[in-house]
This record gives structure tokens, sequence and C-alpha cells, in this order.
């Protein structure tokens, strides 16, 4: 994790430039997904479950490097982490 605060501090790119790439990398995840599970038009992609698992990779860092452009405290990363899942949680029960 302090490789990738490193990493963001030289990141160049403005909140809304990482804001379109976060969503270039769901689309991008998307087509993975469909290209796996060879939904028509998209089989000739030929992406399988690695392309799947890179592109959610992707997403996750892209997510990361905004959150981390916006605050630089990892707790305040845990504590937002530990009230969603918190939240996630109590819907799955019901
Ligand atoms: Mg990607």
């Amino acid at each position: 994790m302090e490789q990738l605060l490193r990493e963001i501090e030289k990141e160049p790119k403005s909140l809304e430039q990482m804001a379109l790439k976060l969503s270039e990398e769901a689309g991008e995840t998307s087509q993975a997904v469909l290209s796996y599970l060879k939904a028509s038009g998209s089989e000739y992609k030929q992406l399988g479950i690695n392309d799947v698992k890179e592109e959610c990779v992707d997403v996750i860092l892209v997510s990361l490097a905004m959150f981390y452009k916006l605050a630089e405290s990892e707790e305040e990363l845990e504590g937002f982490i530990s009230q969603k899942l918190n939240k996630w949680e109590s819907k799955l029960i019901k």
C-alpha cells in the first residue's frame, strides 16, 4: 500500500480525469466479462477469466488512487470500508 501511495503522489491526472479513467476500467471489466461468457458479439475478443480478474484490479487501483487523491489517511479508508461492509452485511442478512 505504501508503494501505491508513493506512485499516487506522482499521478498527474486531475480528479475529473481519474473519474473518467475509472469509468474506462469499469467498461473494460464489462467487456472482459462479456467475452469470457461468450456473449453474442463479444466472443471474438477471446478474453478469459484472468482478463476479468486483471480488469477488477485496474478498477481497484484507480479507485484507490482517487481515494488517496482526496484523503491521505489509511485510517480514513479503513473507516469507510468498515462502515460500508457493515451496511452491506446488514442487507445480506435480511
Ligand atoms: Mg484495464
